[in-house]
């Protein structure tokens, strides 16, 4: 059976970067709603794996506006430290969000680790987990990732989160000195959305 194409959305996340990429995505014709439209507080993230969290954000703003929702979890994983932040990334810059205490966080725990880590590679990816869910229950997922490795400073002054320290492989700059539009087409999030772009 064919897919009816979604023509309105929910964009399920309180975090503006996110919002203004996952709107950048979306061909021009779908109306976009934000939680911000609701004044809608994000959900309690109790899952255990991006798609789990993905989950709980997509449903509970789709029940909360009977809307079809795109939500998405991500996160940054560095091999040396097991993973982490992996799906702690937000949580890592406490309850202001602030990301420069989040990436202060990622080079004290390098340096706890190794301290000629700066000598190194430190293999990092970024995650993202997108999920559509419908008021019907009917629920999509999809999964994108972009490898590359820890810059040794923070550079650049684009985008958001961690982008100051993550440099992709083949590239020689970090996600933050890259134009947003560029940056917008090759991340982790674009790389999941390709996958579901037939519903819209
Ligand atoms: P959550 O998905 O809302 O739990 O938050 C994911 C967190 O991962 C964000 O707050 C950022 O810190 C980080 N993150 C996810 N995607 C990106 C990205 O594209 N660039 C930089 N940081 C990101």
């Amino acid at each position: 059976m064919k897919n009816k194409k979604i023509s309105k959305i929910l964009i399920g996340t309180n975090n503006p970067g996110k919002l203004r990429e996952i709107a950048n995505l979306l061909p021009k014709k779908v109306k976009v709603f934000s939680t911000k439209d609701f004044n809608l507080k994000s959900p309690n993230e109790t899952g255990k794996t991006f798609k789990s969290n993905a989950l709980i954000k997509a449903k509970y703003f789709s029940k909360k506006t009977n809307l079809i929702c795109l939500s998405d979890d991500s996160g940054l994983e560095i091999d040396v430290l097991k993973k982490k932040p992996g799906i702690y990334s937000a949580r890592w810059g406490g309850k202001k969000s602030d990301f420069n205490k989040a990436m202060q966080r990622v080079y004290k725990e390098l340096d706890k680790k190794d301290k000629e880590w700066k000598k190194k590679k430190v293999s990092a990816r970024f995650i993202c987990a997108l999920v559509i869910y419908w008021p019907n229950r009917k629920k999509i997922y999809s999964l994108g990732k972009v490898s590359g490795k820890i810059s040794k400073t923070k550079k650049g002054k684009n985008g958001f989160g961690y982008d100051p320290i993550f440099i992709p492989n083949g590239h020689k700059r970090t996600f933050a000195e890259m134009r947003k539009s560029y940056k917008y087409k090759i991340d982790h999030r674009a790389k999941a959305f390709k996958k579901i772009k037939r519903f819209f």
